[in-house]
């Protein structure tokens, strides 16, 4: 950590930094320039973050060196996290590849989607049980019973599973249900809703708030890494922005962004991102070449009697297409999508 100290900061006001530093087991080291007195600080930086060092006197700027996620940091692990979705690989060069559709609807549309996307390369089945509407008369999902219907299915294909949970009281519920749980944009914050998921030990699929920024996505991860939970699997899925020609603003920077930051896996989503299934797939490719881990996008067989989203649902047959495009992608960048359980590369 760096404090960096007012142009006139007095002498009394610049020993009680360093009083203050010491007195904290770290070492304080004062180095005067012409204008400016600054004080590096080495030790344990977490020490200091309790303290609010900024509210002193004399004190101008204080600037840490190490990022506040400790745990999703590159400095805390170099190597790739590889997560395990009911075995399927996500991350270390092992494409996720989530489909199906935005709610889950009944049995039979549900199995009828998953012979698609699976047939076409779809690595991990998902669909919406509670649904997070904005308007409180839309859909919200089927509850517990699309929950056992996600997970027949599942079974029935050989396919693990992934659902968004939205309420602390039904985190036991979901994780029972589930091979992975999904944090959804609207409750990336939601701390006791990541502390909960972080205790199931379960694999956690965080996607990116609408307006949250990068390092709010980690500190996000870092709730549930913090919980003993190091299966996390972060997703970009767009953020407000100021054009209605797109749902939201696909960054798609944030991927490689992200790479230099975190070990942990990280994924698109150009369905929410874009909301256009014609700007989809381009997005989808853009994501993978630019490093992600793996694409989720939404499926519907008969999108215009969809509960949820349909307008930006790919066709199944849409969808082989680009899952083929993503496999030629991903051989070309030396990677591949990971097999289910049971089938070999
Ligand atoms: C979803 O995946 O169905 C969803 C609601 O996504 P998001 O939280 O990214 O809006
Ligand atoms: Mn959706």
């Amino acid at each position: 950590m760096i404090i960096i100290l007012k142009p006139h900061a007095t002498d009394e006001q610049i020993q009680h930094v360093v009083e203050r530093v010491e007195s904290l087991g770290l070492q304080a080291h004062l180095s005067r320039g012409s204008y400016r007195t600054i004080v590096g600080v080495i030790g344990d930086e977490a020490k200091l973050h309790v303290t609010p060092l900024k509210a002193i006197a004399g004190v101008a700027e204080v600037i840490p060196v190490l990022p506040a996620y400790k745990l999703a940091s590159v400095e805390a692990q170099r190597e790739p996290t590889i997560v395990d979705v009911g075995g399927v690989q996500v991350g270390g060069g092992h494409l996720a590849m989530i489909a199906g559709p935005c709610a889950i609807e009944g049995a039979e549309r549900l199995d009828i989607i998953a012979t698609a996307v699976k047939k076409a390369g779809a690595n991990i089945l998902r669909g919406g049980a509670f649904k997070p509407r904005t308007s409180p008369y839309a859909y919200q999902g089927m509850g517990e019973e699309g929950l056992k219907i996600l997970r027949d299915i599942g079974d029935k294909h050989g396919m693990p599973v992934v659902t968004e949970v939205m309420d602390t009281r039904r985190v036991e519920m979901v994780a029972e249900y589930t091979d992975m749980i999904q944090v959804g944009a609207r409750n990336m914050q939601n701390f006791s809703l990541l502390t909960e998921v972080g205790q199931t030990g379960r694999p956690v699929l965080l996607k990116r708030g609408m307006s949250a920024t990068v390092q709010d996505l980690l500190m996000s991860a870092e709730y549930i890494l913090s919980q003993g939970n190091p299966h996390v699997v972060l997703c970009e899925r767009g953020v407000k922005g100021f054009d209605p020609a797109t749902r939201n603003l696909f960054d798609v920077a944030a991927v490689p962004c992200i790479k230099g930051l975190s070990h942990l896996p990280i994924i698109v989503d150009p369905s929410h991102a874009t909301g256009r299934p014609d700007l989809i797939p381009p997005c989808a490719l853009a994501g993978v070449a630019a490093g992600a881990d793996g694409v989720h996008i939404e499926v519907h067989n008969q999108p215009e009697d969809a509960m949820s989203d349909g307008p930006q649902a790919l066709l199944p047959e849409q969808y082989a297409k680009i899952a083929a495009q993503i496999s030629d992608l991903a051989k070309l960048l030396g990677k591949e999508i990971s097999p289910l359980p049971g089938v070999h590369a």
